[in-house]
């Protein structure tokens, strides 16, 4: 059995690029347009030693309900049911928006492991957007960069403990 690991999180704060990183493929379809990721993606990931699966969550296009926020839960839970662990990413650079808010809610009431992941921080200028996801109340935040491959090690420390 391998470790699953689901990408979660409203649309492009860098869902795909995280996977396609990790996954070391263009397996995922990255755009600047929210919601590009049509439905589940998995993945055979690499991080150092450590080899897991991951899912990239979007699914905009896939819903029943109209809403935003149903149609990324739809996608979102079904990942989250099938993964141990979540990844759940902001975007240090943007802030905290209301759907990640939306979203933070959700995740509280589960009991699944989460982590809270702040992307987008390349430097101390994405700092504002890291400490607010603290506001969260999902624990700590790790700082990454997906597009430059900054933080992986984090990633490392936080995945370590569910093997
Ligand atoms: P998704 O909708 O969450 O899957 O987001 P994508 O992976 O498609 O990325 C959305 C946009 O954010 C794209 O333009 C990416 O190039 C950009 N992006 C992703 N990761 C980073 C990052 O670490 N830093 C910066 N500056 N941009 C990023
Ligand atoms: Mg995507």
């Amino acid at each position: 059995m391998t470790l699953k690991v689901a990408i979660i999180g409203r649309p492009n704060v860098g869902k795909s690029t995280l996977f396609n990183r990790l996954v070391g493929k263009k397996l995922a379809l990255v755009d600047d347009q929210p919601g590009v990721t049509r439905d589940r993606r998995y993945g055979k990931a690499r991080l150092g030693h450590l080899t897991f699966t991951v899912i990239d969550t979007a699914g905009l296009e896939d819903a029943f309900d109209g809403s935003v926020e149903g149609k990324m839960r739809q996608q979102s839970e079904i990942a989250f049911e099938d993964c141990d662990v979540a990844l759940f990413l902001i975007d240090a650079r943007a802030g905290l928006s209301p759907l990640d808010k939306h979203f933070a809610d959700w995740l509280r009431k589960r009991k699944k492991p989460v982590h809270v992941i702040a992307n987008k921080h390349e430097g101390k200028a994405q700092d504002p957007g890291l400490y607010e996801a603290y506001g969260l109340g999902l624990g700590d935040v790790a700082p990454i960069s997906s597009e430059h491959g900054q933080g992986m090690e984090l990633l490392i420390d936080i995945l370590l403990p569910y093997w």
